[in-house]
């Protein structure tokens, strides 16, 4: 143990902000006070509804605000997944056509947009480079003039690449003129500034608990107007149906809030960032950082790592038995080693090793993470005996 350090051995060690991440404690504080107010359904006429729908219209509101759109723009959601599959399935038109994908996308973009093909629409797969970008030249050669989707990610989950989804608007639409775009920003909202009016999209999917608010709880800011994916009673003009959870879409647009005060909060996940690669390479000098380098087009708090000479799955659950929460960009099916389908599109192979993602958080502290890379480290010497001769080298 450090000697100015509380971390020991035994102190579990959270760097899985991807997955999601803790409640921010005002978040939480705000949440907790709300909960017991006497509130009824927002949509109903007496006091206890109007209160219920004042909060969640001041959510709309400063969710809004932080995404720099229009109140009426925002259709709250259970989340990432539902914002996306609301998106690609409430885009869509009577007869298919095409829907065109990044080929990094998330397992929520993907399957919503399977199961368009199930009815008849053609997928096509926009190629992405080595670091995950997608060029506006793989953009051009995949659109189609009856192209009527298009899905691309602001941040990608797992190696934490940034798209210029700005930059790639003008050829969706000179391409593609009839087309929807489509954006994923559940990764990107509070770590990229983004104003929803600039990036060119149609409808932007974002989610609370990536971003130290709760679980539960998304939007779609759509500027296009989507069929349900259930009416329900109507609410949200008709987008989505089902009684809003008025709590919990306060706590997400106070999450927003709390983020967008934090003004260094980026900055300071990004030298966290890199301190922890720092310290891992120190330790694994073979391993490497997957993806685009630290800056501008990362993610500030991602760090991605392949590591030469052991599988990723038991080295994941090494780590969870020491207390270091990570995530594997690959998964061990059938007892064939296998690589997500982000790698795949990266050209990697599980040949290569273990794919270790690692996420900071507004809250992680400097002093975790020597201890991170000591138990890292310990885990991969532990391993790699066990698949000596079994993994061959890029
Ligand atoms: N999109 C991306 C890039 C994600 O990382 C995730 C969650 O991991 C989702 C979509 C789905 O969001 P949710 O977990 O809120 O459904």
């Amino acid at each position: 143990m450090h000697p100015d350090s509380d971390i020991d051995a035994a102190s579990p060690i959270y760097l899985d902000h991807g997955g999601t991440t803790p409640l921010d404690p005002v978040v939480l504080a705000g949440l907790a006070e709300r909960l017991g107010w006497p509130l009824g359904n927002p949509n109903a006429a007496h006091g206890p509804g109007a209160r219920a729908r004042r909060l969640l219209e001041d959510a709309r509101r400063m969710l809004a605000e932080h995404l720099g759109g229009r109140p009426e723009e925002v259709v709250f959601t259970s989340g990432g997944t539902e914002a996306i599959t609301l998106a690609v399935r409430g885009c869509t038109t009577a007869s298919p056509g095409r829907i065109a994908l990044g080929a990094t996308e998330h397992s929520s973009t993907r399957t919503a947009v399977e199961s368009m093909a199930e009815q008849g629409w053609a997928v096509d797969t926009i190629p992405v480079t080595p670091t995950g970008r997608i060029t506006p030249e793989a953009l051009a050669e995949t659109l189609r003039p009856d192209t009527r989707i298009v899905c691309l990610m602001l941040a990608q989950n797992e190696i934490g690449t940034i798209t210029d989804i700005a930059g790639l608007a003008p050829v969706v639409r000179r391409l593609a003129p009839r087309s929807k775009l489509v954006v994923d920003a559940v990764q990107a909202f509070t770590k990229v500034p983004f104003r929803v009016s600039s990036l060119g999209a149609d409808c932007v999917a974002v989610t609370a608990h990536k971003m130290h608010g709760p679980l539960g709880i998304g939007a779609l800011w759509t500027r296009a107007a989507v069929k349900p994916l259930f009416k329900g009673g109507g609410q949200e003009r008709g987008q989505r149906g089902g009684t809003q959870p008025a709590v919990l879409a306060w706590a997400f647009a106070e999450a927003a809030r709390v983020a967008a005060a934090d003004t260094d909060a980026c900055t300071r996940m990004a030298a966290l960032r890199d301190a922890l690669v720092a310290e891992l390479l120190a330790v694994l000098p073979d391993a490497t950082l997957t993806g685009e380098p630290p800056g501008p087009t990362r993610l500030p708090n991602n760090a991605h790592l392949c590591i030469p000479g052991l599988p990723s799955e038991p080295l994941i659950n090494a780590l969870a038995e020491v207390g270091l929460c990570a995530s594997a960009g690959a998964a061990c099916s059938t007892g064939k080693f296998r690589v997500s389908p982000t790698l795949q599109a990266l050209g990697r192979r599980a040949e290569e090793g273990a794919f270790v993602r690692l996420t900071v958080g507004r809250f992680t502290r400097a002093a975790e993470l020597p201890e991170a890379a000591r138990r890292l480290a310990a885990c991969v010497h532990a391993l790699r005996p066990a698949y000596a001769g079994r993994l061959a080298p890029r």
